[in-house]
């Protein structure tokens, strides 16, 4: 029989209960998440709408889980740094000298994935307008050649990386393109130069569709370059 005395207690304890879950899957949520000033921006459209070319629970668990676990972390590791906290992940990553050797590499893997990503989300679209003219196709006339060449060169750079890391068309301090690569999550910005497009080659990217066949993942995304971006972003970087 249940007395008075222990309906209250269980009561009492059912709410104890009910806090610490609440409690709990709030500490978690706080955990992946961190409030901080860097914030996941919005992919800025549809999880399926690079389909076929990249699925929609790639992108779902990249931009969700990868890219929200680079954020999460940089915002950890800035915590106790308020003046770090007011630079931009690029401006981090671009003078990483500046910071503390305590938090540099968390800032350089995590400020690094942050901006790499960001950019990353930005520079596809399918059926994007071709580039038919323009500086940025003259540049790229300047680097490539013609197309064909650009896009074969640009392949053999993005299976040339050895493990994660990105495949970067960036502009130099003389205002070129230069294709280069970097491993993990570098970024051309560590070296002085400003990234204009770059390939996320790191498997998280492709292996749920195209498991270990990278190949398959780069001509497909060769495919969705978001050229009238790019070409924005050019004028922008070589002002
Ligand atoms: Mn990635």
């Amino acid at each position: 029989m249940i007395t008075r005395r222990s309906a209250l207690k269980s009561a009492a304890l059912a709410s104890a209960g009910l806090f610490i879950s609440t409690s709990l899957t709030r500490a978690l949520a706080q955990a992946a998440a961190p409030s901080g000033p860097h914030k996941l921006p919005e992919l800025g459209y549809a999880f399926e709408a690079l389909e076929p070319f990249i699925d929609r629970q790639t992108m779902e668990i990249h931009h969700g889980k990868h890219h929200a676990a680079y954020v999460g972390n940089l915002n950890r590791a800035l915590a106790d740094y308020p003046d770090l906290q007011k630079l931009s992940a690029e401006e981090l990553i671009a003078n990483l000298d500046k910071v503390p050797e305590k938090i540099r590499t968390a800032v350089r893997n995590n400020a690094g994935g942050h901006a790499n990503h960001s950019l990353f989300w930005k520079s596809l679209k399918k059926d994007a307008d071709p580039l038919d003219s323009g500086p940025l196709q003259e540049a790229l006339g300047e680097l490539f050649g013609d197309k064909e060449t650009g896009e074969k060169m640009f392949f053999d750079k993005a299976m040339g990386v050895f493990g994660s890391g990105w495949v970067w068309i960036s502009v130099d301090k003389d205002k070129k393109l230069i294709l280069e690569s970097t491993p993990n999550q570098d970024s051309p910005l560590m070296a002085g130069r400003k990234p204009l497009f770059g390939l996320d080659v790191w498997e998280h990217a492709y292996y749920l569709k195209y498991q270990n066949r990278r190949a398959d993942y780069v001509k497909a995304v060769v495919s969705l370059v978001n050229w009238p971006f790019l070409n924005e972003r050019f004028e922008k970087l070589t002002a």
